[in-house]
Formats: structure tokens, C-alpha cells, sequence
């Protein structure tokens, strides 16, 4: 394991750190968590513009699509330095980090020509349209259906917890084209354009107070062939490349959690820090600690070539742990001042949603079971 930048990633840091300090944002474009989703919005599409403009908006992506054909260490490298700027994630994340691979891999030029500068440029949103009620972490198992009817496809059901759905222009939705053959056979994928008869969003209040993510209906939903993204009956290939991108979009420890942040709230509120406090601080220490160790690795990998398996799975399940019990750490310290608003309230409140999106935890802990426990396979 390196812990050190080689001089190739010194040198790539400085270029971000150079570009951060001339052109970062200064104030909140966390439109995907902020309380103040109205003001933020504006702030997050100008931000992205700017890093557009600058050819920051897509690292991974290929050069000719606007992107830097930058590698996984590189992401991890601009990854820490947002979180050193304190630059949130903002609700082009689903384009940029998700859908825009997928229409990378398996588009058509024509997708591509379509729609893959429009997201660098914020001028449309995506959402994912995967889950429904009953099917999340058996997402092969979705129950929205698609019909061929001659040169158009109409798709009826109903999905849940799309994030962001209320604001897109586009989702990209798993249907059900093939119901007679094996659940992973006989689905695919398809551009769904938000403002289309049939679509309605209905947006979910969670227990922040926020409304992020949303019930979307369609109902007779008349959708062009060539809204296909990949082949018919293949959609899971594509529902795959997205659940893989948003992983690592959903990121390691520089993303969620700032020892310095924490650090600092401690100290500004030291006169509350008993023995019991003092004993849950440094176990938090200890697992910020571990995890960047894990992270160090996991780059060391990357850098290296090599694919990491279980250690993403290890790391979100972490991750989720250390966010939760830094809430819980906060609110403690701020006995009933902490009610009612705030950073802390808001960071309390919200993340039991990283025990959930992208995978909940039994999921990883199944996965960890087989690759590193060598457990048998979970018969589901
Ligand atoms: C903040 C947030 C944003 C999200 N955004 C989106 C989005 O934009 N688009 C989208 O499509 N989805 C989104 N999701 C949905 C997310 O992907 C699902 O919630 C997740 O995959 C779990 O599915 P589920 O809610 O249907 O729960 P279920 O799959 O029904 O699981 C219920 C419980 O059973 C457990 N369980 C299920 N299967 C197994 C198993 N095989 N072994 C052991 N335990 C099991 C689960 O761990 C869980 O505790 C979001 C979720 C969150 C929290």
C-alpha cells in the first residue's frame, strides 16, 4: 500500500487544486442534500458549466465526448480535492457518473450526439428509473412493462425512489420487454422523456424535511424504438454498467466524511464532551482512520490495474457505520440545541439512507460472505 501521490499524481493534484482555487465554487451546490433545494439548483448547474467550460465536468469519459480519458486514481484524486473545497454533490451526478456511461458503452452515435454534451453542460437532468415497490436489491426481478407497438414502444408501470425525478428531463428506465424467459433475460433499457404524456412524478417528503427523490407513474408512456439504449431483452447489461458507476460515484471517505469537520465541531463544543463522549470520538477516529487506509489501498490497486472487489463492498458498509455514528456523536454533544435545524440535524436524519441507496448493507454483507468469506452463495 502507498500512501504517497506518485509524482504523476503530485502533478495531477496541483492542476486540480490549481483549478479549484481559481474557479471552485463558494458557496453550497450540494443540490442533492441541501434543505434549500430552490436556491442551490441554479448554483449547482452554473458550477457544472464552469468545470464544462474548463474540461473538468467528466473525468473518465473519453476526450472526444468532452471528457479527460482520466483513470480511477485520478477520480479519487478529484474526489478529495472537492471534498478539501468543500464542493458537494450536485443532481448532475445521475448524467455525468451515471447514465453517461451507459450511453458511452452501449448508445448509438446517434444517443450519443443527442444527449452526452447536453449533460456536460447542464442543460438537461437525468434520474434513474430502476426501482419499483417491490424490487430494489432484486432489481433483475422489475415488473414495468414495455410493448413493441410498430415503430414505438409504450411502457406502463410504476418505479420509486427516483432521486431527483421531479426536476429531470430524462430517466433512464429498466422495463420488462420479455415477460416468458429468465428475470435477467428480458429486460431493457430506454430514454424516457420526463415531460411525455403518461409520466407523472410524485416527490417523497423523507424525515430531513427534504423531498429528493420521488414516486414516478407511467402510464401508457409512448416511447420512440430508438429510445432503446443497448439491445432489446439486454437491458441488464446496461442496468449493470449504471449499478457500477454509481458505486464509485457514490464514492469513499473523501466524499462523506471530513475528520477536520468533525474535529473542529468537537472542539467548538468541548465543554460536552464527558467520558462517554470521549470514548465514541476516538472509536470514530479509529474507523476514519482504518477506512483510509482501506481507501489507500484500494487506490494502490487502481494505480496497480488491478480491478478491487470486496474492499468497495467493505468500504461502503464502513462508510455508512461512520456517517451514522458521526450524526449520532454530533446530536449527543448538542442535546436539544441540535433539534429543530441545522447541519447536524440534517446530517443525523439523512444518512440511514447510506445503510440503503446503492446497495444496502445485508446486499454487501452478502457479498463480502462469498468473495472474502467464501461462504456459499445467497440462494435468492
Ligand atoms: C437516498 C436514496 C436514493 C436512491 N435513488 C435511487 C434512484 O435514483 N433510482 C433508483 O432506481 N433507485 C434509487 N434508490 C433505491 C435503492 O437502490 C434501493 O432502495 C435499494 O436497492 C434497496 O431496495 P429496496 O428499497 O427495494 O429494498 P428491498 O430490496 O426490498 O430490501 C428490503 C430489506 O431486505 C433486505 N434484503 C433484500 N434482499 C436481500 C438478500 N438477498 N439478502 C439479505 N437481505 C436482503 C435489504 O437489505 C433490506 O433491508 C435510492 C435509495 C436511497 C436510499
Amino acid at each position: 500500500m502507498d500512501l504517497n501521490d506518485s509524482p504523476n499524481e503530485a502533478a495531477f493534484r496541483a492542476e486540480v487544486r490549481a483549478f479549484l482555487e481559481a474557479h471552485g465554487p463558494t458557496e453550497d451546490v450540494s443540490s442533492f442534500s441541501s434543505p434549500d433545494e430552490d436556491a442551490v439548483v441554479p448554483r449547482a448547474d452554473a458550477w457544472q458549466r464552469t468545470m464544462h467550460a474548463h474540461g473538468w465536468a467528466a473525468l473518465a469519459w473519453p476526450k472526444e465526448f468532452g471528457g479527460r480519458g482520466a483513470g480511477p486514481v485520478e477520480q479519487i484524486i478529484w474526489n478529495q480535492e472537492l471534498a478539501r473545497h468543500a464542493v458537494g454533490m450536485t443532481h448532475h451526478v445521475v448524467g455525468v457518473a451515471m447514465v453517461g456511461p451507459a450511453l458511452l458503452y452501449h448508445g448509438t452515435s446517434a444517443q450519443k450526439a443527442q444527449h452526452l454534451e447536453r449533460i456536460l453542460n447542464a442543460d438537461d437532468i437525468w434520474c434513474e428509473l430502476f426501482s419499483e415497490p417491490g424490487f430494489g436489491s432484486d432489481l433483475a426481478g422489475v415488473q414495468t412493462r414495455a410493448e413493441r407497438d410498430g415503430d414505438e414502444w409504450v411502457v406502463t408501470g410504476q418505479k420509486v425512489w427516483s432521486s431527483g425525478a421531479h426536476r429531470s428531463d430524462y430517466g433512464l428506465a429498466l422495463c420488462r420487454t420479455d415477460p416468458a424467459v429468465a428475470k435477467h433475460a428480458g429486460l431493457t433499457a430506454f430514454v424516457i422523456d420526463m415531460r411525455a404524456p403518461g409520466v407523472e412524478c410524485r416527490p417523497l417528503r423523507q424525515m430531513t424535511g427534504n423531498a429528493h427523490f420521488n414516486e414516478v407513474f407511467l402510464s401508457e408512456v409512448r416511447v420512440p424504438h430508438d429510445a432503446v439504449v443497448g439491445e432489446v431483452d439486454r437491458g441488464w447489461e446496461v442496468a449493470r454498467t449504471v449499478l457500477m458507476h454509481e458505486r464509485m460515484a457514490l464514492g469513499g471517505i473523501e466524499t462523506a466524511f471530513d475528520w477536520g469537520d468533525f474535529a473542529a465541531f468537537v472542539a467548538a463544543h468541548a465543554d460536552r464532551v464527558d467520558d462517554i463522549a470521549r470514548q465514541d470520538i476516538a472509536q470514530l477516529y479509529v474507523w476514519a482512520r482504518s477506512l483510509e487506509f482501506l481507501n489507500a489501498r484500494v487506490i494502490t490497486k487502481l494505480g496497480r490495474g488491478d480491478v478491487p472487489t470486496a474492499e468497495s463492498s467493505i468500504m461502503k458498509l464502513a462508510l455508512a457505520r461512520l456517517v451514522i455514528e458521526q450524526g449520532r456523536i454530533q446530536m449527543r454533544l448538542l442535546g436539544a440545541a441540535g433539534l429543530g435545524s441545522g447541519d447536524a440535524q440534517l446530517r443525523f436524519l439523512s444518512s440511514p439512507a447510506m445503510k440503503i441507496g446503492g446497495g444496502t448493507d445485508e446486499i454487501q454483507r452478502n457479498i463480502i460472505g462469498e468473495r472474502v468469506l467464501g461462504l456459499p452463495r445467497d440462494p435468492g
